[in-house]
C-alpha cells in the first residue's frame, strides 16, 4: 500500500535552498550519504552485541556503492540498522537530527543571501541527495525482524510516498536518479575521486562497482611525518561531521603510564553558539582500532565537549562494555593524561600565535570559563587560557592571567579585575583612577559569569584575585591633586552624612584612593558584590532583598566635598539632597542602584533650588 506525506515545513525550507540555491560544492553530497551509511553500520555493530534476534544477521558489514551511466544512477547500499516506516518518517521527513537542525538554526539568523555559503559550512545531510538527484529512492529494512521491507520515494519537493518494497536485504539502498548536469556522478573514476578525498576513513569496507576503495583505517595509529594537513582536516570533518576546518590540532603517542594514541581537533565554529544546545562529547575511543564508545561522557570532562577526535588505547579490555566503561579508573586515566597535554598544548599555541588564539577564544571562551568553575583537577592549568582586556590592552585584544603576574609591580599584592558590561564603563567610573595613577593593570571582565569564575578561582599564581570594590584595598595614600580637608572637618562630615543616610550606609570614611570621582562605594565584608547580586536577581532568587548597606568613601580632595564641608553647616537641607545624590551617582556606578528614578525627582528639588538663588 502506498502512503504519501507531507514535509515538515523546515524540510521543505531546506530542500527549497538544496535544489535551487546551491551549484559549488555539490559533491560533498557523496560524504555525507557515506557517513550516514558508516553510522547506521556502527549502530548496527554495537546492536549485535546485545541483541540475539536480528534480521539478515549474516549479512557482513560494508557499503557498496555503484554507478549506473547508461541509466545516470549512483547507489550506495549500507547493512546498517535500517528503518522501519515509523522512522523513514521521522528522520527523513522532519528536521530532528543534527546536521540540518544546525543548518536550519543558522538559517534563521542569517540572511537570504548568505544560504549557500551556509550549506558549505553545514551540509546538509541526507537531503544534499537532492543537489544532484530529481528523484531519490530509499529501500530498506530495518534491523528488526518484524520489520518491513519499504521504499521511500522523493522528488524533493513537497512530498515523498512509502511504498512496500521487493528488496530483501537489511539496511539501506539509496539510489540516486541523477539530474542531467549531475550526470558526472555516475562515472566511476569521478566517484573513486571524491571517495579517496572525504571518505578514505570509513572504518568499514567500502566498495565500488565491487571492488575496495578505502585504505587508511586508522590514521591516528601513523606517524606524524607521514599525513599532510589536507589528510588531517578531512580526518576530522570526517569523523567529527564537521563543515569547517579545525583550528588546531594534536597528535600524540605516549608509552607510560598507559600506552594511548591520541588525535584531537578544536573546532573553528562553536555549534552551541547557533542555539543548538550543549554538544554531545566528540572524543571517540578505541581500543586498536576497534571503536569502544563514539561519544563517551566520562573520558574526557564535560567542558572539553567541543573536542572532537579519537583515543586510542590498547591498554583497554576489548570486551568494555559501554557501562563499565563509564566507571573504569583506567579510563578516568586515560583522560586526565590527555586533558593535561590538550590544556599544554593550546597554552603553547597561545604564546606562539596570539593573534590566531584570541580569534579561537573569543568563540570558546565560555567552555575555558566552565572549566574552571567545574574542573578542580585542572582548574589552575585551564586558568591560563583565559583571556580578559584590561587597562593595559587596547579594546579587543587582551591579556592572560600569566602576562599580568608578568607585569605586575614590586608592592603589588594581588590581581585586580572588575567585572561590568563594558570598557566604557569600567573606564568612567570612580574605582580605575586610583589604580592607574599607581600604574597597576586591572582585568576587564564584561559577562556576569567573570564573577563566579573568578571566585571559583580564587587565586592565580599565589595571587589573590580581587575585585577593584573589594573594602579591604589599601593602595596606599595618593599624593596627587591637591590639598585634602583637614582631617578634623573631614571626620565630621563622615559622621553627618551617616546620620544622614544612615538607612543604605554601613560606614561613611575618607577614601585613599579616589582621583577626580567625590565617592565611591565598596561592598562591605561579607555582602555579595554587585555582579553576584545581578545574577541572583537575574535567576529571580534575590527574593527582593533590601539593597546592601554599602562602605560610602568620599574624597576628602575634591571640591565638591570640601564645599559640602561647609554646606551642611548653613544649609543642610540642600546638603542633605547633594549628598544623597553623591551616594547614587556612585551606586549608579557600582551597578548597585535598584531604584534610579527617585534620582529625577531629587535633582528637580535641586534645580528648583538653583533656580530660586
Ligand atoms: P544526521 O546524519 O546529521 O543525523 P542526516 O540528514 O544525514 O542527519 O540523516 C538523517 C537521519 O536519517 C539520520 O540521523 C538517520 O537516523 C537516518 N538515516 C540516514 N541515512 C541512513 C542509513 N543509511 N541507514 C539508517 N538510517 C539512516
Ligand atoms: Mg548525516
Amino acid at each position: 500500500m502506498s502512503q504519501t506525506h507531507e514535509f515538515q515545513a523546515e524540510v521543505k525550507q531546506v530542500l527549497d535552498i538544496v535544489i535551487h540555491s546551491l551549484y559549488t560544492d555539490r559533491e560533498i553530497f557523496i560524504r555525507e550519504l557515506v557517513s550516514n551509511a558508516a553510522d547506521a553500520m556502527e549502530k548496527m555493530r554495537l546492536t549485535q552485541l546485545t541483541e540475539k534476534d536480528i534480521f539478515d544477521a549474516a549479512a557482513e558489514l560494508q557499503i557498496s556503492i555503484t554507478t549506473d551511466e547508461a541509466a545516470r544512477t549512483l547507489t550506495i547500499a549500507d547493512t546498517g540498522i535500517g528503518m522501519t516506516r515509523a522512522e523513514l518518517v521521522e528522520n527523513l521527513g522532519t528536521i530532528a537530527h543534527s546536521g540540518s537542525k544546525a543548518f536550519a538554526a543558522a538559517l534563521k539568523n542569517a540572511g537570504k543571501q548568505n544560504d549557500a555559503q551556509l550549506i558549505g559550512q553545514f551540509g546538509v545531510g541526507f537531503y544534499s541527495a537532492f543537489m544532484v538527484a530529481d528523484k531519490v529512492e530509499v529501500h530498506t529494512h530495518s534491523w528488526r525482524n518484524e520489520g518491513e521491507h519499504l521504499v521511500w520515494t522523493s522528488d524533493g519537493a513537497s512530498s515523498y510516498t512509502i511504498d512496500e518494497s521487493v528488496d530483501q536485504k537489511r539496511g539501506c539502498k539509496i539510489v540516486l536518479h541523477l539530474k542531467e548536469d549531475a550526470a558526472d556522478f555516475a562515472k566511476q573514476h569521478t566517484v573513486k575521486q571524491i571517495i579517496e578525498k572525504h571518505s578514505n576513513f570509513v572504518s568499514f569496507p567500502l566498495l565500488l562497482n565491487g571492488e575496495r576503495v578505502n585504505t587508511v583505517e586508522a590514521l591516528w595509529l601513523k606517524s606524524k611525518d607521514g599525513i599532510t594537513d589536507e589528510q588531517y582536516n578531512e580526518f576530522y570533518k570526517f569523523t567529527a561531521h564537521a563543515f569547517d576546518d579545525p583550528s588546531y590540532r594534536l597528535h600524540f603517542q605516549a608509552e607510560s603510564p598507559i600506552a594511548i594514541n591520541a588525535l584531537l581537533f578544536t573546532p573553528t565554529q562553536n555549534m552551541e553558539s547557533f542555539g543548538m544546545g550543549q554538544m554531545e562529547p566528540g572524543v571517540a575511543l578505541y581500543c586498536k582500532k576497534v571503536l569502544i564508545d563514539p561519544k563517551p561522557k566520562k573520558l574526557l570532562p564535560e567542558w572539553m565537549r567541543f573536542v572532537r577526535g579519537v583515543i586510542d588505547s590498547e591498554d583497554l579490555p576489548l570486551n568494555i562494555s559501554r557501562e563499565s566503561m563509564q566507571d573504569s579508573a583506567l579510563v578516568r586515566k586515560i583522560g586526565d593524561v590527555v586533558v593535561k597535554r590538550l590544556i599544554k598544548h593550546l597554552d603553547k599555541e597561545a604564546s606562539d600565535d596570539a593573534k590566531k588564539y584570541n580569534e579561537f577564544y573569543a568563540s570558546f571562551s565560555r567552555f575555558f570559563k566552565e572549566g574552571v568553575a567545574t574542573d578542580h583537577t585542572n582548574r589552575d592549568s585551564i586558568a591560563k587560557l583565559l583571556r580578559f582586556e584590561s587597562s593595559m590592552t587596547q579594546t579587543g585584544e587582551t591579556v592572560g592571567l600569566a602576562d599580568y603576574v608578568k607585569r605586575m609591580t614590586s608592592e603589588q599584592k594581588a590581581i585586580y579585575y572588575q567585572v561590568a558590561p563594558s570598557r566604557a564603563a569600567i573606564e568612567s567610573g570612580p574605582y580605575l583612577e586610583a589604580f592607574k595613577a599607581k600604574g597597576i593593570e586591572v582585568l576587564y571582565m564584561f559577562e556576569t559569569i567573570d564573577e563566579y569564575v573568578v571566585s571559583s578561582l580564587n587565586k592565580f599564581d599565589d595571587k589573590d584575585l580581587k575585585s577593584v570594590n573589594a573594602h579591604d584595598i589599601d593602595l596606599g595614600d595618593s599624593d596627587a591633586e591637591g590639598e585634602a580637608l583637614p582631617e578634623a572637618e573631614t571626620t565630621t562630615l563622615c559622621d553627618w552624612i551617616k546620620e544622614r543616610l544612615t538607612a543604605s550606609v554601613d560606614t561613611v570614611r575618607p577614601g585613599k584612593r579616589l582621583v577626580g570621582s567625590p565617592a565611591l562605594v565598596l561592598t562591605p565584608e561579607g555582602e555579595m558584590t554587585p555582579q553576584m547580586r545581578q545574577m541572583m536577581k537575574a535567576l529571580g532568587k534575590d527574593g527582593g532583598m533590601p539593597g546592601p548597606k554599602v562602605v560610602f568613601e568620599i574624597n576628602p580632595r575634591h571640591n565638591l566635598v570640601k564645599g559640602l564641608s561647609k554646606l551642611h553647616l548653613t544649609d543642610p537641607e540642600t546638603a542633605g539632597l547633594i549628598s544623597e545624590q553623591i551616594l547614587d551617582n556612585a551606586l549608579l556606578s557600582a551597578g548597585l542602584l535598584d531604584e534610579p528614578q527617585r534620582i529625577i525627582e531629587r535633582t528637580q528639588k535641586l534645580m528648583e533650588k538653583l533656580a530660586a538663588s
